[in-house]
C-alpha cells in the first residue's frame, strides 16, 4: 500500500495546502520540477499540477509552463466550471 505518512516525514503542508520541505521550507513540487531541469526551473516558468492535486508532487503530475499560459489555462478552467487549482 502507498504509505503517505512515510513520504511526508520530511515535509509539511503549508497554509495554502502545498507540501514543503521541513529543512528548507521550499515548495516540494517546485524542487521536484527543478530537478527535471538540472536543478533550476527555467526563468519565468511555473509548475502546474496536472491532476489538480496540490499534494501530488510526482513527476508525472507536474507540468512546466509560462506564467501567462498557466493563467490562461486556469481562466479556461473557470469558464468551463471545472474546479480551479
Ligand atoms: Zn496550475
Amino acid at each position: 500500500m502507498y504509505n503517505v505518512a512515510s513520504i511526508m516525514d520530511n515535509k509539511y503542508i503549508d497554509h495554502k495546502g502545498y507540501p514543503r520541505w521541513k529543512d528548507s521550507g521550499r515548495l516540494v513540487h517546485r524542487t521536484v520540477a527543478a530537478n527535471m531541469f538540472g536543478g533550476m526551473l527555467p526563468l519565468g516558468m511555473v509548475v502546474h499540477h496536472i491532476d489538480g492535486n496540490k499534494r501530488n508532487f510526482r513527476k508525472n503530475n507536474l507540468g512546466i509552463m509560462s506564467r501567462s499560459a498557466h493563467a490562461i489555462l486556469h481562466i479556461r478552467d473557470k469558464q468551463q466550471n471545472l474546479k480551479s487549482y
